[in-house]
C-alpha cells in the first residue's frame, strides 16, 4: 500500500530505488558489492564466521559442563543455547545468502541487513519472551562480524555496482541488482556520512536532523537527494521495499503505485535536464547584470573535495571544515604530519586558488565519534565546542596550527577561526599561532603567510562586529550557526525545524550590519553557511552587498545562475526594504 512520509528536504532531485535499513550502530560495516564470480567465496566467508563463532561456543558449553552445578549459572546455559539455536536458524543463514546471491551484497553487509529482518519480525511478536531474543539475535551477529573480520576478504573493496556481461543481464529479473538503493536509518552521525562518500547508495532518509545539522550539510555535499527528520521512517519503511525520495520536497514515498512512479520518474528525468542545462554555465564569468564580480567558492570536507570544486568552477575554497579530519578516529586525533599532507592536498587540489581553512569545529551535532554521543554535554552546541575545545586543548590546537602553517609554504591559506566571541578568546587564539611559529622556527621547519579570519557565527560577535575587524583581515559569516544562536532553535532537532528561519527579521539585520561594517572597512567578507547556496536568499544576499559566496561545490551553478540575472543597483534599495518589514519573507516575494 501506498503511504508517504514528510520530512525535511536536504538535497535535492528524486531517487527512486529500494531500501536498505541500516542500524545506526551498524553504519561502519563495510558495504560494497561483490562480482557474480565471487558469490561462492563469500557465503563461505559467512559459514567461516559463523562456524568460528559456533565452535566458541561449543567449546564454552564444554566448559560449562566440567563445572559443579553450584559453579554453572544456569543463564548461561540456556543463553548458549539460544545462541546457538539462532546461529542454525536456516532463516538467518539463507536471508543472508539472499542478499550474496540475489543482490551482490557482501558477507557483513548480507548479514546485517538480514538481521534487520529478522529483527522486525522479532518486534512483532506478541510473546514477551521471544520479543526479547532480538537482543541475542544482534549479540550473535556482533560475534560473526567480528569473527569476519578475522576471514580475510577474498576481495577488495570496490563501492561501485559490478558490471555483468549481457548473458547474466538476461537472467536478471529486472529489478535485483541493478535497481538503485536508498539508505535509511533512525540517525547518521556526519562521521558516518562521510563512510557514504563513495557509496553505493542513491539517496539517504533519516528520522532525525535539522535542515543544516551537519549531517544533512554532508548529504548536501554528496548531492544525491536525501530527506531528513523523517520521522519513524525507519520504522515505517521496511527492508527492500520500493521508496521514492522527493528532495525538493522532503517526502518519502513509500511502496509507490505503477502511476506515482511513472510521475516520478518523469520529475527525474526533468531534473537531468536542469543540471544538464545548468552544467552550459560553467564557463560563463560570474557577472551581474550591472558589472559586478562576484566570488563563488566552496565548502569542503575532506581534501579530496577539490576535485568537485574546480569541476565547477570554484574561484578557491571557502570553508574546509578540518574537523572531519578528527572524526571517527576513536580519539585518535590526526597529528601535524598527518594534517599537515592533508592541507597540502586541498593546496594542490586547488591548482593555486585560495584554500580557506576553518580550524577544528567539533562538538555539538559533530562529536568525534559515534561513541562521544553518550558523554555529551546536554547542551552541546552552547557548550564546549569549535575554539573553546581548541582553547581548552592548547597542544592539539598548536599542532592543527603548525600544520596549517607549513602547508601555506606551498600556496594560498587563510586560516579561519570558528565560534569566537569575547575578545580575549580573539587575543588566546592569536596568541597560541605565534606560539605554532615559533616551535617552527625552532625546528627550522618552513613555513608560510597566511590571512587569518574569523567567523561570525554567534550573535554577540556580529554585535561587536568593530572588535573582530580591528584582529582579523577577513570574516566569513555562518549563517546556521548564527540562525541557530539568534533564534535559539537547535539547528539538529527537527521538532523545531519550522522555526528555524534564515528571514528572521533579527538574523537578517546581523547578516546585513556585518557585511555593512566589513565594506566600510575594506575588510573582505563573505558567507560560509547553507544561506550561501540558498537560490532563493541570493538576491538578497547580494543586495546587502554581499560579493563572496561559499557553498557546495553541487550549489554553485544554481547560484551563479541567479547571479546572472541579478542588478545590484535595483537589488540594494529592495534589500533595504526587505530589511526593514516585518515580514521580510512576504517582502521578498515582491520585486
Ligand atoms: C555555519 O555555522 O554557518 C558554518 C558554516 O559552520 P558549520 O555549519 O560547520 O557550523
Ligand atoms: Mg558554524
Amino acid at each position: 500500500m501506498t503511504f508517504s512520509i514528510h520530512g525535511l528536504p536536504v538535497a535535492r532531485g528524486i531517487a527512486i530505488g529500494r531500501a536498505v535499513l541500516v542500524a545506526s550502530s551498524r553504519v561502519d560495516v563495510a558495504h560494497y558489492f561483490i562480482s557474480a564470480d565471487q558469490v561462492k567465496a563469500e557465503i563461505d566467508r559467512v559459514r567461516a564466521g559463523r562456524d568460528a563463532v559456533m565452535d566458541e561456543l561449543h567449546r564454552l558449553q564444554a566448559n560449562i559442563a566440567h563445572m559443579s552445578a553450584k559453579e554453572a549459572p544456569q543463564e548461561l546455559t540456556a543463553l548458549l543455547d539460544v545462541h546457538l539455536m539462532l546461529l542454525e536458524d536456516e532463516e538467518l543463514i539463507g536471508g543472508v545468502k539472499h542478499w550474496i546471491t540475489d543482490r551482490l551484497y557482501n558477507a557483513e553487509w548480507a548479514l546485517t541487513t538480514q538481521l534487520e529482518v529478522v529483527a522486525r519480525q522479532f518486534d512483532e511478536m506478541e510473546d514477551e519472551y521471544l520479543r526479547e531474543r532480538k537482543a541475542d539475535l544482534e549479540q550473535i551477529t556482533e560475534k560473526v562480524l567480528r569473527a569476519l573480520k578475522g576471514v580475510a576478504s577474498p576481495i577488495m573493496q570496490p563501492m561501485s555496482r559490478p558490471q555483468r556481461n549481457s548473458s547474466q543481464q538476461d537472467l536478471l529479473l529486472d529489478d535485483t541488482v541493478d535497481v538503485p538503493l536508498i539508505l535509511v536509518a533512525h540517525d547518521l552521525s556526519p562521521a558516518d556520512m562521510l563512510q557514504f562518500k563513495q557509496s553505493v547508495f542513491a539517496g539517504f532518509i533519516t528520522d532525525v536532523g535539522g535542515r543544516t545539522s551537519h549531517t544533512a550539510i554532508v548529504a548536501r555535499s554528496l548531492d544525491i537527494p536525501a530527506v531528513v527528520g523523517a520521522r519513524l521512517s525507519s520504522h515505517l519503511v521496511r527492508q527492500d521495499d520500493w521508496v521514492i525520495i522527493d528532495g525538493d520536497a522532503g517526502v518519502v514515498v513509500v511502496d509507490p503505485s505503477p502511476i506515482i512512479l511513472a510521475e516520478y520518474g518523469f520529475k527525474q528525468r526533468q531534473h537531468e535536464l536542469d543540471r544538464g542545462r545548468l552544467s552550459r554555465l560553467l564557463h560563463t564569468p560570474s557577472v551581474t547584470l550591472d558589472g559586478q564580480k562576484i566570488d563563488l567558492l566552496a565548502n569542503i570536507e575532506m581534501p579530496e573535495d577539490t576535485v568537485g570544486a574546480v569541476k565547477v568552477g570554484a574561484v578557491g575554497v571557502g570553508l574546509f571544515r578540518s574537523e572531519f579530519l578528527f572524526m571517527g578516529r576513536q580519539g585518535k586525533l590526526p597529528n601535524e604530519e598527518e594534517q599537515y599532507q592533508a592541507y597540502r592536498r586541498a593546496i594542490e587540489g586547488m591548482h593555486g586558488l585560495p584554500v580557506t581553512i576553518r580550524t577544528v569545529d567539533v562538538g555539538a551535532d559533530k562529536p568525534l565519534d559515534n561513541s562521544a554521543k553518550e558523554d555529551a554535554h546536554l547542551n552541546p552546541a552552547l557548550g564546549l565546542r569549535a575554539i573553546r575545545w581548541c582553547l581548552a586543548d592548547p597542544a592539539m590546537f598548536r599542532t592543527q596550527l603548525r600544520a596549517i602553517l607549513r602547508a601555506a609554504a606551498h600556496g594560498k591559506i587563510n586560516l579561519l577561526i570558528p565560534m569566537l566571541v569575547h575578545g580575549n578568546e580573539i587575543r588566546h587564539t592569536l596568541a597560541l599561532l605565534e606560539r605554532a611559529r615559533v616551535e617552527l622556527d625552532k625546528r627550522g621547519v618552513a613555513y608560510g603567510q597566511v590571512k587569518i579570519g574569523a567567523m561570525i557565527e554567534i550573535p554577540a560577535a556580529a554585535l561587536t562586529i568593530k572588535l573582530f575587524l580591528k584582529y582579523f583581515d577577513f570574516l566569513s559569516i555562518g549563517t546556521n550557526d548564527l540562525i541557530q544562536y539568534t533564534l535559539a532553535i537547535d539547528r539538529a532537532d527537527e521538532s523545531v525545524a519550522h522555526l528555524y528561519d534564515p528571514t528572521h527579521p533579527a538574523v537578517l539585520r546581523l547578516v546585513a550590519d556585518t557585511i555593512a561594517e566589513c565594506q566600510a572597512q575594506g575588510k573582505p567578507v563573505s558567507v560560509c553557511g547553507e544561506m550561501a547556496g540558498d537560490v532563493t536568499m541570493t538576491r538578497l544576499l547580494l543586495g546587502m552587498g554581499l560579493r563572496s559566496f561559499s557553498m557546495h561545490p553541487a550549489q554553485i551553478l544554481a547560484v551563479k545562475q541567479e547571479i546572472l540575472r541579478s542588478d545590484t543597483e535595483k537589488l540594494t534599495p529592495w534589500a533595504a526594504q526587505v530589511l526593514a518589514d516585518e515580514d521580510p519573507a512576504a517582502r521578498m516575494l515582491q520585486p
